[in-house]
């Protein structure tokens, strides 16, 4: 006798990366009706560079190798780390297997968002742009989703997970959830990328520091280079595209030494493009991965921000998706079919792992410092270790914060 498991309609609001990877996992899914919708066109997205942590990857190897096999070949290995002083003065060079179980990826944006598109198929539907959506009059636990496709509105009622992966802004969350208070995160922020014209001076991932001030750069696959960097006193330096230049140039070069080839090379070459570096500051609104009486679940940037030295951004929300379709899958599995307790087991796991990640930034600023103490790397060191090794999916059936982790 076979059972028959009542069918559940889930809709994902979102094809981007934690949305792209939940639509692949849960149409595999026997028992599940699943919707997602994504307001852009698939090859729309703004090319940018990006890291992956090793954790993302170890998560996704977990869940889907084949996923995490098709982004590791569409990008570039991160494997090594490398800290100096602007002026050149060499503080930690790291290759990644003394604090992970392998590498990260460098990829671009555009590439990224290809790979996964492709990989979840025609569970998305393009050029739907979510208008509005709410609990449901008849059983508030459930939802629907109002949306315009073709310059019509469309409709579904009776959702029974709705899941938000809309990115910064989470227009579901907001319904929801309201207006989410929002704090400053780190300082002023910017980002460009170049044609690799620098004769090899940059590769693989690198930071720079003057003081509080820093720099990072990195190759991507078709020879583009990204840079970024920070600087913490955004009072002293005016964000507007046409920024003194010189106000850059100064927060980058050393006091007492000339800037090194590298840091010399990423002064001049941001200074040349002023005019296309994106300045910006970070808000990131409170951790929130379910709501307590809706059956709604957030993941990625509608979950929570992450500081962006230490390139999680992608990184928890590939853990999220991951963590999301190994419960569900499980759950299904062993007879679980009430998304109330997959959202209470997925939310107690999450927070755990969420608030550990968040506490590593200041331990790895400790790296960042010429005057840092044995003591300060060391522990530095052991909080990368934890953060890039100990990847757990959660799984119906193991205890509410627990699940499966792969030996290092
Ligand atoms: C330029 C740039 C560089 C970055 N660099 C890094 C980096 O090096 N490392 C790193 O880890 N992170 C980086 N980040 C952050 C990272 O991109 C995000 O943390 C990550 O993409 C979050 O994934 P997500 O799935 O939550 O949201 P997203 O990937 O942003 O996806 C959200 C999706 O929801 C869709 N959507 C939004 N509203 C609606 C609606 N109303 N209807 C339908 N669909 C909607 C969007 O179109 C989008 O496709 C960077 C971000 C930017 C912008």
């Amino acid at each position: 006798m076979t059972l028959r498991i009542p069918t559940k309609r889930i809709v994902i609001v979102g094809a981007g990366v934690a949305g792209s990877i939940m639509a692949r996992a849960l149409a595999m899914q026997a028992g599940l009706e699943v919707t997602c919708l994504e307001q852009v066109a698939p090859d729309d997205h703004a090319s940018a560079g990006l890291v992956i942590g090793p954790n993302a990857i170890k998560a996704l190897h977990m869940r889907d190798p084949l996923l995490a096999s098709a982004i590791g070949e569409a990008g570039l290995p991160w494997d090594h780390w490398r800290v100096s002083l602007c002026s050149g003065e060499v503080l930690l060079d790291l290759p990644l297997t003394r604090v992970a179980d392998h590498g990260g990826v460098r990829i671009l944006r555009s590439t990224l968002y290809r790979v996964l598109r492709q990989a979840a198929g025609d569970t998305v539907r393009y050029r739907c742009k979510l208008l509005e959506c709410g609990a449901s009059l008849q059983d508030p636990a459930r939802s629907y989703v109002v949306w315009e496709q073709d310059g019509r509105q469309c409709r579904l009622d009776d959702i029974d997970l709705l899941i938000a992966a809309d990115g910064r802004g989470s227009p579901t969350r907001s319904a929801f959830a309201g207006q989410p208070a929002t704090h400053q995160v780190g300082a002023l922020l910017f980002r460009l990328m170049v044609p690799d014209a620098g004769a090899g001076q940059i590769d693989d991932y690198e930071q720079w520091c003057n003081g509080p001030n820093r720099l990072l750069a990195f190759r991507l696959p078709d020879g583009q280079i990204n840079i970024a960097g920070s600087l913490p006193t955004p009072g002293e330096y005016p964000l507007h595209a046409g920024m003194d230049m010189e106000a850059l140039r100064v927060a980058y070069t050393p006091a007492h030494a000339r800037p090194g080839p590298q840091a010399a090379w990423l002064i001049d070459t941001l200074c040349a493009n002023a005019d296309a570096i994106c300045w910006y500051r970070m808000r990131a609104p409170g951790i929130r991965f379910a709501e307590p009486h809706a059956q709604v679940m957030y993941l990625g940037d509608s979950a929570h921000a992450m500081a962006p030295p230490l390139g999680q951004g992608v990184a928890q929300a590939i853990e999220d998706a991951c963590s999301a379709a190994e419960l569900i899958a499980t759950s299904l599995a062993g007879g679980e079919t009430s998304p109330r307790a997959w959202l209470s087991t997925f939310e107690a796991a999450r927070l755990e792992r969420l608030r550990f990640v968040m506490s590593v930034a200041p331990h790895a600023a400790g790296l960042m410092l010429g005057d840092a103490t044995e003591q300060d790397r060391a522990s530095a060191l052991g909080a990368l270790r934890q953060l890039y090794c100990q990847v757990a999916l959660p799984r119906h059936g193991a205890g509410p914060a627990a699940g499966t982790a792969l030996s290092a």
